[in-house]
């Protein structure tokens, strides 16, 4: 007679989550796999640097002001801030439907299409939802099973679908998107006054001392690519759109589409984008999972052993299967995005409404905010 012995293991959600993407910390900090130009960016940024307090402060602060040495560290936090921010943190990574979900999804897809007969194509997955009197196409996702949410894209590189999804940046060795753009924008407009600050005044270091130095070429090089970038995205920002977007050309006014989300003010645009609520992971990365595995052990006197390992102080929503996703999506939901995301076919809610909207394809009417 054998016993078995279940021993409840505690996991982090985080360890079971699908995609391409790496964790630290864990689970604090989120990358995507590939982090090789990530480094090759730290090593730039902190190499030009320590060139600069190493060779010209010293000079520069005897000789003009001891504020410049001061004011290039403190500009050199404020990158290196922003770069680690928008590097580890989660870019707004949308969560898998669950097995069931997805089942259920299908089935409503189904229902809408009705039979296809054999050998013909199925007509494409697009839901259509009015955002601002524009209609906007949601295209379903087959690797995450879910409608993507109006701006969302699936990333290649780390197989997952962002929300408001701008584009992959190896140099920070992660996605840019709903909540980490700003982070990235103020990386590349600081980075911009770090290279102007450091060109300028190795400039003045030359001119004074009368030497010859080649680290102003590599200044040079560096300040137009870094502040090219900076202004294409202040140019996305003004028209409150992504690059990925800009790229597809959605609003470029083909099929009589207008960007539903610009507020036609450069101002009120920018205020969106870089002062607008900030938005919660909703991935639950750092929750526990209590894990079951059963293994029989040759003991003829106890029936059944149950051994736990997990503390106390597990929370009952743990309970339930290793999932993908954690929190609901509603709990991150900014108030003017509400209704545009109650039709995104978020995974749960497609679930709370099937009774009552058996057609996937029926048009949702959303109302943002007035602008
Ligand atoms: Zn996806
Ligand atoms: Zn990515």
């Amino acid at each position: 007679m054998s016993a078995v012995m279940i021993t409840r293991k505690v996991t982090r959600k985080w360890e079971k989550l699908p995609g391409k993407n790496t964790f630290c910390c864990d689970g604090r900090v989120m990358m995507a796999r590939q982090k090789g130009v990530f480094y090759l960016t730290l090593f730039l940024i902190v190499g030009t640097c320590s060139l600069f307090f190493a060779f010209e402060c010293p000079y520069l602060a005897v000789h003009l002001s001891p504020a410049i040495p001061v004011f290039a560290v403190l500009l050199f936090v404020f990158v290196m801030a922003m770069l680690l921010r928008t590097s580890f943190s989660d870019p707004g990574v949308l969560p898998r439907a669950l097995p069931e979900e997805a089942n259920f999804i299908e089935m409503e897809i189904e229902a809408a299409n009705g039979n296809v007969l054999a050998g013909q194509r199925p007509p494409p997955r697009i839901k259509n939802v009015q955002i601002n009197n524009q209609i906007v196409k949601l295209k379903y996702c087959y690797t995450c099973k879910i409608f993507r949410p109006p701006r969302a894209s699936h990333c290649s590189v780390c197989d997952n679908c962002v929300d408001r999804f701008d584009h992959h940046c190896p140099w920070v060795g992660n996605c840019v998107g709903k909540r980490n753009y700003r982070y990235f924008y103020l990386f590349t407009l600081s980075l911009s006054l770090l290279t102007i600050y450091i060109f300028a005044f190795d400039i003045v270091h030359v001119v004074l001392r009368s030497v010859d130095s080649g680290f102003v070429l590599v200044c040079f090089f560096t300040l137009w690519s870094v502040v090219g970038l900076t202004g294409f995205h202040t140019y996305l920002i003004s028209l409150n759109q992504t690059t990925n977007e800009d790229i597809k050309g959605s609003w470029s006014g083909k099929n009589r589409v207008q960007n539903p989300y610009s507020h036609r003010n450069f101002i009120k645009n920018c205020c969106e984008v870089l002062c607008g609520p900030t938005f919660p992971s909703v991935l639950d990365r750092r929750g526990v999972m209590l894990e079951d595995s059963s293994n029989s052990t040759p003991d003829a006197s106890a029936a059944s052993v149950i051994k736990s390992s997990s503390s106390a102080s597990a929370p009952m929503k743990s309970l339930s299967p290793p999932t993908s996703n954690g929190q609901p999506l509603e709990k991150a939901k900014p108030t003017s995005e509400a209704g545009t995301q109650k039709s995104a076919s978020s995974p749960k809610e497609e679930k709370s409404f099937a009774p009552k909207s058996p057609n996937a394809v029926a048009p949702a009417v959303i109302k943002e905010s007035a602008h």
